[in-house]
């Protein structure tokens, strides 16, 4: 998952909450179905997908097939019916691109040469196919943060014609920082902020390369974390649109160079967070070259279902992602294995209970419930863009999206986080059961991080799905708010990403996951016994499509 784990600060809003806190309830007198759901089996699971034996679950490898495979027998087992048409899989094709990136960039600026090296300094890559792609003496320009928001009468492009050229543009939102949210949402990152759209707009701008400037807080990640890009493969839904020949960033440092090799203030990154900036010719040229490779492959999202009694053409899904980094470059241990214990190997496990669970139910379910595993998240949420792109069952007649990324192992928290809190009335139904369950809920805190773009709800959520997703408290039963920062914290520094990210029964709590997998459970029960179709609430950039949708 491309997510941080919220930690430290809290907001007003659970300020209030947190004095007026209720007490945990045990739900499972209340709901006998629940008595299901157990800590053993999920730990077993975690333990299988993210074993050294399966490779860090990268797509296309044996650890791909191991983990298909693993999921689409424990579907059975369960005894879930295949959930496109007769199979267990929709195929993903995908196309791998591994690229190798020229040792340095040369830099041309009238004040004379210098080079800017390759990992260090930036970590670019591309998306085209062709064999070679290259920077020749092209010129830069300084396009504040890329945007083009026509609602709000923002375009960071206006009066440039960025063809052929490379843009440098800033990550996040221009009221990032500020509390400002007269344009944009002011700590909430909007779509905007997040650097998948920086590269989709500078692409519909027609400029050859665009390089983002690193700032570990408005990325809300460090520079290694973007250094996995560099000389490594990464996988692509195939597209004919146009891409830039070069992507990626640049540190804040070498950015740093770059403006005094122009004679160029950095206050204009300032200047760049008011309306009507104006992007700036830089007077510099760039000279790289990225070597190619391609492979194009078939990679499997894994879906299963239980067919509803009464509804059965009205669909729940459930999603986790199965992958993630697979084998890459070893940390200080030599441990080269990305296992992604939490990330994700949790959340498919929680996907397996919670279809045991179902399918146990005493009562039939009356709506179909869907259980869809994506490939592809670490690569840009593709399994669900193709899944969106391509749905087994109409987004019209989908009911909800459940999507789970990294299951709380800290042990139980009185709090859960609404990621893009405001967005639906699924909220609603969680909060109902949150506090039947002793519990509340609070807001993001880092909705600058903008995490409700990073995992696969967010394409639900494009294809008009009402989608929840949820992150971990962080108020612990066991030692309050300030345990759950430490662990969170813990987690974002040594092991998010990273080959320690391994399943750890010793120091893991698992009550914590049972906990919220059952209020995930109890969502989904809730809505597969109704008739209701949640909503998006006004002011949501989904609700659009939704209307569109709608006939119900
Ligand atoms: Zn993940």
């Amino acid at each position: 998952m491309n997510k941080i784990l919220a930690f430290s600060g809290v907001a007003a809003w659970a300020l209030m909450a947190a004095c007026s806190q209720p007490t945990q309830v045990n739900t499972d007198d209340q709901d006998p179905d629940l008595k299901v759901i157990n800590a053993d089996s999920l730990g077993k699971h975690i333990e299988v997908l993210s074993s050294d034996d399966f490779m860090g679950r990268k797509p296309f490898t044996a650890g791909e097939t191991k983990t298909i495979e693993y999921l689409q027998a424990q579907f059975k087992q369960i005894g879930l019916e295949p959930g496109n048409g007769d199979s267990y899989y929709q195929d993903v094709p995908l196309t791998e691109i591994t690229t190798k990136g020229a040792d340095s960039m040369m830099v041309e600026s009238p004040k004379g040469k210098f080079a800017l090296k390759g990992f260090d300094d930036y970590a670019i890559w591309t998306q085209r196919t062709e064999p070679k792609v290259s920077l020749d003496k092209d010129e830069l320009v300084f396009a504040g943060f890329g945007i083009v928001a026509p609602e709000l009468g923002w375009n960071d492009y206006a009066g440039i014609d960025v063809k052929g050229k490379v843009v440098l543009v800033m990550v996040n939102d221009p009221d990032f920082g500020t509390q400002d949210s007269s344009l944009f949402k002011g700590r909430t990152m909007t779509y905007y902020g997040r650097w998948t759209y920086k590269f989709e707009e500078a692409a519909r701008q027609g400029a050859k390369g665009c390089l983002i400037i690193h700032n570990t807080a408005a990325a809300s990640y460090a520079f290694n974390v973007v250094q996995n890009n560099w000389n490594s493969a990464r996988l692509n839904l195939a597209t004919s649109d146009y891409q830039c020949a070069v992507v990626g960033w640049v540190t804040a440092p070498a950015t740093q160079k770059l403006f005094e090799a122009a004679g160029l203030d950095t206050a204009l990154m300032q200047k760049a967070k008011q309306k009507g900036f104006k992007p700036v010719p830089m007077g510099l040229k760039l000279t790289t070259s990225v070597q190619v490779k391609v492979k194009k492959d078939m990679s499997h999202n894994v879906i299963a279902k239980i067919t509803g009694s009464k509804r059965p053409n009205e669909y729940i899904i459930y999603s986790a992602h199965w992958d993630h980094l697979g084998v890459g470059t070893p940390d200080a241990t030599g441990d080269s294995i990305y296992n992604g214990a939490v990330d994700n190997a949790s959340g498919t496990a929680g996907l397996l209970e919670l279809a045991r669970a179902f399918k146990n139910m005493k009562e039939k379910p009356e709506r179909t419930i869907v259980f869809l595993a994506v490939t592809s998240e670490e690569q840009g949420l593709l399994g669900a863009a193709w899944y969106a792109a391509h749905p087994v069952y109409p987004a019209a007649q989908t009911v909800a999206n459940i999507n789970m990324d990294c299951l709380n192992v800290y042990g139980k928290s009185k709090d859960l986080i609404v990621v893009g809190q405001g967005q639906s009335e699924l909220e609603d139904i969680l909060k109902e059961e949150a506090e039947k369950a002793g519990r509340y809920l609070t807001a993001e805190t880092h909705p600058e991080a903008g995490s409700y773009f990073r995992s696969d709800h967010f394409n639900f959520a494009k294809a008009g799905i009402p989608a929840l997703y949820v992150e971990n408290g962080i108020d612990l039963v066991d030692g309050g708010k300030s345990e759950g920062e430490k662990f969170s914290k813990e987690y974002n520094e040594k092991h998010y990403h990273q080959p320690s990210d391994e399943y750890d029964p010793e120091h893991w709590k698992m009550d914590g996951a049972i906990e919220d997998l059952k209020l995930f459970f109890k969502v989904g029960k809730h809505l597969s016994q109704s008739d209701k179709w949640p909503a998006w609430k006004s002011g949501s950039e989904f609700k659009a499509i939704r209307d569109k949708q709608q006939h119900h």
